[in-house]
């Protein structure tokens, strides 16, 4: 186990291409720390430049009580696990486990034992250990790779991607196992995805990058409930948050999305932003199909999507014509053409500045 910790780090790739604008973060000891971002990013280059397989431009790296910026992948003691498991093909699954320990030249007895632990672990069975990562499935492979990476013991975790392989439901399986394996071992573990549901149900804190800035780092339930930016507004959340254009009034006390009826604002109201244009951010769960209430707005139904747990509806509000997704509790009966009434909680408004795309309130 051990602390990781980034400062200032920047990263140019030769051809002049900043990737990374200056990450600053502390990984405590036994962290899951869950990268995310759209393709392109910056996350791999910033999880490869924690693993040593990239350059540091600028700023510095310390694992535990040594800095690393200047050691080699193999002396920085950790393991990482990759998208495409990376296995060799011509070794059957305990030779791929044990070979990097005997690179490190440990006796066979203690090679045997670890990766008798590791499979126990993983519950791959003795049968299992023999054959060839061709013969096992893609989950197996996957767990193969993990114990590759746990037999080293290494200080540090690193997934670069490790689900994205596999289909949906294996995926949701092995996420729990990842969660679970982490847990146990508590071993410090940083981890890339493009997946808002992965980040989320995996992390104890996530970083997410925009084109190589950090847009927000905090727990999942911050990010969901306090989002600092339109962007992770919008990447944060399935289905995805809505927005509208609105105004909030001179008194800082309603905001008005064009055309329709004043909502309060919660908490006493946003007076420093009287009389500002704003983007207003509502997420489809917190919408509710309210008839007869007074400040309900009237939604023109397009589509509903049923899930059976939930049902989405979609379609356009009031005059604003703006596009809404609702996703209401259990199964309605909902058609295309309907008009809902529907009310916004005032608790739950997330409110932008159009221009710096910051969270305002
Ligand atoms: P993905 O999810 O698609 O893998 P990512 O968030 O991991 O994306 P990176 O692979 O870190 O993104 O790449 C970040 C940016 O750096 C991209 O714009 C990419 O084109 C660029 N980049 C990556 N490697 C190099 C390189 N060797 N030279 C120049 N630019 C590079």
């Amino acid at each position: 186990m051990a602390r990781v910790v980034l400062e200032g780090i920047r990263k140019t790739y030769p051809n002049g291409f900043k990737a990374i604008h200056g990450v600053d973060v502390a990984i405590e000891e036994g962290e899951f720390l869950v990268l995310v971002g759209p393709s392109g990013c910056g996350k791999s280059t910033l999880l490869r430049m924690i693993a040593g397989l990239e350059s540091i431009t600028e700023g510095r790296l310390s694992i535990g009580d040594r800095d690393v910026n200047n050691l080699e992948p193999s002396e920085r003691n950790i393991a990482m696990v990759f998208q495409n498991y990376a296995l060799y093909p011509h070794m059957s699954v305990y030779k791929n486990m044990a070979y990097g320990l005997k690179i490190m030249g440990l006796p066979k007895a203690e090679i045997e034992e670890r990766v008798k632990k590791a499979a126990t672990i993983l519950e791959l069975t003795d049968e299992q250990l023999i054959r060839k990562p061709r013969q096992l499935s893609g989950g197996q492979r996957q767990r193969v790779a993990m114990g590759r990476a746990i037999v080293r013991e290494p200080s540090v975790f690193l997934f670069d991607e490790p689900l994205s392989n596999l289909d949906a439901k294996l995926r949701v399986q092995m996420r729990l196992e990842i969660k679970t394996l982490q847990a146990n071992l508590g071993i410090t573990s940083i981890y890339v995805t493009h997946d808002q549901v992965e980040a989320m149900t995996l992390g104890h804190r996530l970083m997410v990058l925009n084109a190589g800035n950090v847009e927000q780092l905090g727990t999942p339930i911050e990010l969901y409930q306090r989002p600092e930016s339109l962007f992770v507004a919008g990447f944060i959340g399935s289905p995805a948050m809505n927005f509208a254009e609105a105004r909030i009034d001179a008194a800082g006390k309603t905001i008005t999305i064009s055309g329709q009826e004043a909502l309060p604002l919660g908490d006493g109201g946003m007076a420093e932003h009287g009389g500002k244009d704003v983007i207003l951010g509502v997420r489809p769960e917190h919408l509710e199909l309210v008839a007869g209430a007074p400040d309900a707005v009237p939604m023109t139904v397009t589509m509903v999507e049923q899930l059976g747990a939930d049902t989405l509806v979609h379609g356009h509000f009031g005059e604003s014509k703006s596009d809404l997704t609702v996703r209401l509790e259990g199964i309605r009966h909902i058609k295309g053409g309907e008009v809902l009434p529907i009310r916004v909680s005032p608790d739950h408004l997330h409110v932008f500045d159009p221009k710096t795309e910051r969270r305002l309130s």
